[in-house]
């Protein structure tokens, strides 16, 4: 192992020499107390190193060992549930080992060593695996399965297998390679977190990450294996709809990587997050979630490592075949930490002091995620789909973060401060906000909604945009100068904001809506505005279509339960009379 001497400390950047036979991202090991670094430099001898602890108190000549390894991560049982900094050490467990204060250079391993799990086989003696054959299975939490799979680079026959009580350092299984030679493995794999984890291929998105949204679903729509970008103005609500997300996207594991700034705003997340219950198994959220954590007394080093991080734990729950949704809050932090430590290396700065590497940067967190066929003889496929939130100062999304973020997203939903103002929420702009998965996930509505699907979205969105034009007239030369459609219009609009787009998280009924409730809400709408301009052709006044007693029941129709969805029949139903009345008497 290389051993050098620290020649300069500078924050969380110190410079070493004597490190002439380390490669750039091996780990090393600084000072007596044993801190965790990352070679982020090499120039002849002398390496810059990034150091995850606090550094205070360190002096030139002070040794740093190399571990000779990249900087990796613990991948196995135990993740599930777990609460990780930037370098995966495991805040639960230190808590309990040292205080609240993570001591320097502490060693504590990432996954419980003590804990038993009941393994089951699924390889058989005899049977050839490769990498990404699933050995065997634990049940992680009551609601993951957990598959332990053979790791990357090894392929033979299966020795040996187990069954039963197992510690994660326990061997599991035995594996002959083609050469004669025996590989014990257990549940444990260590992975490079700077580097993506492998898989047989890479797939276009066709299917929707349904989240039960009506405005995300119907207008802006994620794919499975999708990535979105989530503007962050501070009392948006961001973190509702991040809860939102978390609680009913169609995903089966949850990554949530936060970056707070100030220690608070972390301390809320890993107070909330555990809170959390999921809608869905009817336990925590965290039986399904890994949360990763920096808080602002931790360097801004691990804040930079832990995008690498989260998304490295992502990659391995897709790879057993699960729909993972990491979210990273905020990109942007994370992107300050990058710029901190380019400052310290002194390398010439791009735009706004961001090193010029900072979109290719962005690029490589986003371009991990994806629907894949995962290795594994099962032909098995798994997706990541990765939601970003960044946080421009002043909430100008031309700065650099921003912009090399949505050259990247395919899906943008602008938060908007105004919206959440106005106590409209969700308070996605549709104006601003976009989704470039439309075209792809069109035929997947036809066949699994309906074949109207497409026309329908199409024409909301042509109503709102009209809307906002109609709203510029209005405010030019006043109301008088719209036509009785115009009007008719603007309260067609009116409707779809304050009937459709406006969901309450805290309502018990209306925080998810089905795929098909979605369909048939935004059709009852449409349905009224044709109606509407029908009687107004027929010689209706503009108010008796505004006063069609059914609107009440369209306005409340976000509160049908989804087991009435035959309530909805009854509606249009009910419409269609009172236009038929209205028309007729319209036309007398
Ligand atoms: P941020 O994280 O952007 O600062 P929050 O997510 O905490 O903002 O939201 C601020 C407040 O807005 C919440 O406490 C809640 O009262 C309200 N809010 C946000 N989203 C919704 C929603 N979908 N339904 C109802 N209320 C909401």
């Amino acid at each position: 192992m290389a051993q050098g001497k620290i020649i300069k400390v500078a924050g969380s950047l110190i410079v070493a020499e004597g490190m002439a036979s380390v490669r750039m991202y091996d780990m090393v090991r600084v000072s007596s107390h044993r801190l965790i670094g990352e070679v982020i430099e090499l120039r002849g001898d002398q390496a810059s190193i990034q150091v995850y602890e606090e550094t205070s108190g360190l002096g030139p000549g002070e040794p740093v060992e190399s571990t000779g390894a990249p900087l990796s991560m613990e991948l196995g049982p135990g993740l599930i549930e777990s609460i990780f900094d930037g370098i995966q050490r495991p805040l639960q467990l230190i808590r309990q080992k040292a205080g609240d204060r993570i001591t320097r250079g502490i060693e504590v391993p990432a996954l419980d060593r003590e804990k038993q799990w009941n393994f089951e086989p699924r390889a058989k003696v005899g049977e050839e695996v490769a990498a990404g054959d699933i050995l065997g299975v634990v049940q992680e939490s009551p609601v993951v399965e957990h598959r332990v799979m053979v790791p990357n680079g090894l392929s033979g026959k299966v020795r040996d297998i187990c069954q039963g009580q197992a510690r994660i350092t326990d061997t599991v299984a035995v594996i002959e390679t083609d050469d004669g030679s025996e590989h014990k493995l257990t549940m444990i794999q260590r992975w490079p977190v700077r580097q993506g984890r492998p898989y047989r291929q890479k797939l276009f998105p066709q299917e929707p990450m349904v989240t039960g949204q009506r405005v995300i679903d119907t207008l802006f729509p994620i794919a499975s294996g999708g990535v979105a970008a989530i503007p962050g103005p501070f009392g948006s609500g961001k973190t509702v709809v991040q809860h939102q997300l978390a609680k009913w996207a169609d995903a089966d594991i949850i990554v949530y990587v936060g970056c707070g700034e100030r220690g608070n705003e972390m301390t809320d997340v890993l107070k909330e997050f555990p809170e959390l219950h999921d809608p869905r198994t009817g336990e925590t959220l965290m039986k399904r979630t890994v949360l990763i954590a920096n808080t602002s007394d931790m360097p801004v080093a691990a804040r930079e490592a832990s995008i690498y991080t989260g998304i490295t734990i992502a990659e391995y729950y897709r790879d057993m075949g699960y729909r993972v949704a990491i979210m990273a809050d905020s990109t942007s932090r994370w992107a300050e930490a990058l710029r901190e430590m380019s400052g310290r290396l002194e390398e010439m700065p791009g735009e706004e002091g961001y090193p010029a590497y900072l979109s290719s940067r962005i690029a490589e967190f986003y371009e991990r995620a994806g629907l894949a066929v995962c290795l594994g003889k099962d032909g098995r496929t798994g997706s990541i789909s990765a939601i970003g939130a960044v946080s421009p100062p002043g909430g100008d999304i031309s700065e650099p973060v921003s912009q090399a973020t949505l050259r990247i997203v395919k899906v943008f939903w602008g938060l908007s401060a105004q919206l959440a103002y106005k106590r409209h929420f969700p308070a996605i702009d549709w104006l601003l906000s976009y989704s470039l998965y439309t075209d792809n996930l069109a035929g997947w509505f036809t066949d699994n909604v309906s074949p109207e699907w497409n026309e329908l979205r199409a024409r909301t969105m042509r109503i709102l945009q009209e809307e906002s034009e109609l709203e510029e007239i209005v405010r030019l030369v006043g109301t008088d100068a719209l036509s009785w459609k115009d009007r008719l219009t603007m309260e067609v609009a009116r409707s779809i904001r304050e009937d459709y787009l406006h969901q309450n998280a805290f309502d018990d009924v209306d925080t998810y809506t089905s795929l098909n409730k979605q369909f048939l809400m935004l059709r009852l709408i449409l349905e009224y505005g044709e109606k509407g301009q029908m009687a107004l052709e027929a010689g209706c006044s503009l108010s008796d279509v505004i006063d069609m007693p059914v609107r009440e029941r369209i306005g409340r129709s976000k509160y049908i339960p989804e087991d009435s969805l035959d309530y909805f029949k009854e509606i249009e139903t009910e419409l269609a009379s009172q236009a038929t009345a209205l028309i007729n008497r319209g036309g007398m």
